[in-house]
């Protein structure tokens, strides 16, 4: 099958050429075949399908680097509270209700969700995970999905653990590389408050014996920090290197409460940083030393979060917050450009998913992860620099065609591989028995 996108506008992602005006893009099958610079010289090229890119846009598909997809369960529940209250009194005690088949239902709504805003990749964190793989499987996207090897409950305020190794291992066999290698396979590590010493080793250990990555929530909150530091007598930085956990190809969430020192553990085993603003401003946990990562050379990537601290899963509101949120904080408009933003929402998410060498841009050879934006909205006219235009006044309503490991799941406004209208009915009900 090839499709041929002719008369387009491209942002690459690619620092050494971010922007290609007027070309086309030829895909064959599942890759980015050709680019060709000028749209007079594609005129005899041959192919199954043409899409006219008048007025529109192209871009890498976003990648969503940390979620709880199946939390849209949870969208809109309990708002304007502290972390430890959020979690521990409201998130925690209703996600303990979930079925299996509720989980599935909330990860089709996530990523109906989260196709129709331009992600065509994300790294997720939950549990009942074979769901979120099927919910993966049918809609079309990319994914890394976090499993535990050692599951949690919580009895008298404290976590009861539960060596899940095997289970690990079953889902890892079963699942990496699945899908026509759509879907990888982490090891879930909540964070150093949750776990503690001996369940973070041991978990790391899975990760290094099976070759699989961690995904791990690292120093979100000042409390975090006080109490774990209280915990390990050291940095929870400090602690998680200890256990091996960034021996592995590590995506380490939030990291708004590091210090220098933490840094220079993080960058000594390039640990992913996925950066989520949204969340971090919503749950007052504070605002991530993001410029200074970025001078030690940390790859950052962004993330939503999940939908009970966003409120959404729409990765234009983080690169826009990203660009903004640094510049205001430390006075200086310099700070996080709108090209530092995007390639951390495409390229950086690429390779904090372990897939940095196959999509996050549009390049010959890569997947065709693909989405349109429509620049024809009067918000993008004129819009001179692409770029700033997708980061500073862009919407995810611009959306307008997905393009997923060559398919095309998303076009103008209509779900290809998701029954979107069941799958809003399924998770309402959800609610209702939630009693909510
Ligand atoms: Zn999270």
């Amino acid at each position: 099958m090839k499709t041929w996108i002719k008369n387009i506008d491209i942002i690459t992602s690619d620092t050494s050429n971010m922007v290609i005006k007027n070309a086309s893009i030829l895909i064959h099958d599942d890759r980015i075949e050709q680019i060709i610079q000028s749209s007079d010289e594609g005129k005899d090229v041959q192919a199954d399908r043409v899409v006219d890119g008048k007025g529109k846009l192209a871009i890498p598909g976003l990648i969503n680097a940390h979620t709880h997809t199946p939390m849209t369960i949870l969208r809109n529940v309990a708002n304007d509270l502290a972390l430890e209250e959020w979690l521990f009194e409201n998130i925690f005690p209703l996600e303990a209700k979930f079925s299996a088949e509720d989980v599935y239902w909330g990860s089709m709504l996530g990523i109906a969700e989260m196709i129709q805003s331009g992600t065509t990749s994300f790294a997720d964190m939950y549990y009942f995970v074979d769901q979120t793989a099927h919910a993966v499987e049918q809609s079309g996207i990319r994914a890394n999905l976090s499993f535990s090897a050692y599951s949690f409950t919580f009895e008298n305020g404290a976590p009861v653990f539960k060596d899940n190794t095997k289970g690990f291992e079953a889902f890892f066999s079963e699942y990496q590389g699945a899908f026509d290698h759509r879907l990888n396979v982490s090891v879930l590590i909540h964070s150093p408050y949750i776990y503690d010493m001996k369940t973070m080793t041991e978990s790391a250990q899975v990760a290094k014996d099976l070759g699989s990555g961690i995904h791990i929530h690292l120093l979100e909150t000042d409390t975090e920090r006080k109490n774990t530091f209280e915990k390990y007598g050291e940095s929870a930085a400090f602690a998680c290197e200890r256990a091996g956990v960034f021996d592995v190809p590590c995506i380490a969430a939030h990291c708004v409460h590091l210090n220098e020192e933490d840094m220079n553990v993080l960058k000594r085993h390039d640990v992913h940083i996925a950066h989520n603003p949204t969340s971090n401003l919503k749950l007052g946990s504070g605002i991530a030393k993001i410029p200074q990562m970025q001078s030690k050379n940390l790859n950052i990537a962004l993330g939503t979060d999940g939908t009970a601290s966003n409120n959404n899963l729409n990765m234009f509101e983080e690169m826009n917050l990203a660009s903004l949120i640094h510049k205001g904080h430390q006075q200086n408009p310099l700070l996080v450009t709108a090209e530092e933003a995007f390639v951390m929402a495409t390229h950086n998410g690429a390779k904090a998913l372990g897939i940095g060498h196959q999509t996050g841009q549009i390049k010959e050879g890569y997947l065709a992860d693909i989405v349109l934006l429509d620049v024809e909205k009067v918000h993008h006219v004129p819009y001179y620099n692409p770029v700033s235009s997708v980061v500073y006044a862009g919407q995810s309503s611009d959306v307008s065609f997905v393009m997923i490991h060559g398919k095309v799941v998303y076009e103008k406004g209509e779900f290809l591989t998701i029954d979107v209208e069941k799958t809003k009915s399924k998770v309402k009900e959800i609610v209702r028995r939630l009693g909510r």
